[in-house]
């Protein structure tokens, strides 16, 4: 049985949250004298000098209306790492008691962060065609173990994740089972933001970085149960999101249907740019993706990165992970971009290519 209480640290259970200016008088008053700002203004031309909202309502509110979610059912984030971070202090014990699960390869922040919190790493690898490894996941889960991270689709081999074996683990394992969704604009599955009602151990992690295109904003989600919600607002930072974050981000969600027609454009141009790689003596297997980019084997990743770069096109070289051996990782561009890389690769011969050491 899943509960709450037993999850979370002690010293979580025991906080008394810090209590904002802003928390302590919500009226409406002429004469805020309660928070040391600086009451003349801001060198700026438009005014920052108050204290944002510590809960980010007005935002909430309207990705409540995007996503059809309620708004006490949103924690915003400084970018989807701040809600990961945030999972790893409230409820893994530090120093070699409490274990996370993770599924390689998959997004590297998940174990960066568990080591900056001192938390134990499980690793169950995907399986070759990059699924959960159900049998290696139930043997790898003990009493200690409070999350799993799912990433799906899955960065940074960009296929989804079978819905039926998230849903076995939601209804199996008493922790909390992680969602990430940043890529899920771009994917023909199904988001789980739907299930929260369904599921009190899922979290599901969505962001402005990819298909919004604000990751120089830093705006990331996670979606739960209000449960959970409740014990990341206690251990956020009070002010984590900036009023011009703020405001920003609120009129970006003005713009749907211009973020639906780039993500239907990116999607085409995808699938026009697996097909052009596919093409490429160098390219050995172009996999499927979900998301807005691919992963592609290749014959020299090494080499081919190296090519890249000295005319000027950076992609991302992932041979070096689990499972991936030879991989690029590409990010869609613009028409122009990917039109301009695959023109690029065409022109690279490895018998004239000098050969990069190791
Ligand atoms: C890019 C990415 C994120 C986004 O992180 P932000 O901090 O919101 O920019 C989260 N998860 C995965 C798997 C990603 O690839």
């Amino acid at each position: 049985m899943f509960n709450l209480e037993s999850l979370l640290r002690e010293n979580i259970k025991r906080l008394v949250p810090y209590s904002s200016a802003r928390d302590e008088f919500k009226g409406e008053a002429s004469v805020f004298l309660d928070a040391n700002e600086n009451s003349f203004g801001s060198p700026l031309p438009v005014n920052y000098n108050r204290y944002p909202d510590p809960m980010q309502w007005p935002l909430k509110y309207k990705l409540a209306d995007i996503k059809g979610v309620p708004p006490q059912n949103i924690f915003i984030g400084n970018g989807s790492d701040e809600a990961i971070d945030v999972l790893f202090r409230a409820f893994c014990n530090p120093g070699g008691i409490d274990n996370v699960v993770l599924c390689p390869p998959t997004y590297g922040m998940y174990e960066v962060s568990a080591h900056i919190n001192d938390v134990i790493i499980r690793k169950v690898s995907l399986t070759p065609d990059f699924q959960l490894d159900i049998e290696g996941l139930q043997q790898a889960v003990d009493e200690n173990t409070k999350l799993i991270f799912i990433c799906s689709p899955n960065n940074p081999t960009g296929n989804s994740i079978h819905r039926s074996d998230i849903e076995l683990l939601l209804n199996n394992f008493d922790g909390i089972v992680v969602v990430d969704e940043a890529y899920i604009n771009f994917s023909r599955q199904k988001s789980f933001i739907q299930e929260l009602t369904e599921y009190p151990n899922l979290v599901v992690l969505q962001t402005l970085s990819k298909a919004w295109g604000l990751a120089g904003l830093r705006v990331g989600m996670a979606f739960a149960g209000e449960e959970i919600i409740n014990v990341f607002n206690k251990v956020k930072p009070p002010y984590n999101i900036g009023q011009a974050t703020q405001e920003l981000a609120l009129q970006a969600l003005d713009n749907v249907a211009r973020v639906n027609e780039w993500i239907r454009e990116i999607v085409i141009e995808r699938d026009l740019l697996s097909a052009g790689l596919e093409q490429l003596p160098m390219v050995l297997k172009v996999y499927p993706s979900d998301a807005n980019f691919v992963l592609a084997q290749t014959t020299d990743a090494k080499g081919i990165y190296h090519f890249l770069t000295q005319r000027g096109i950076v992609v991302r070289d992932r041979s070096k992970v689990e499972l991936c051996m030879g991989c690029l990782r590409i990010t869609v561009g613009t028409p122009a971009e990917n039109l301009q890389l695959l023109e690029t690769l065409k022109s690279y011969n490895p018998k004239t290519e000098t050969p990069v050491s190791a």
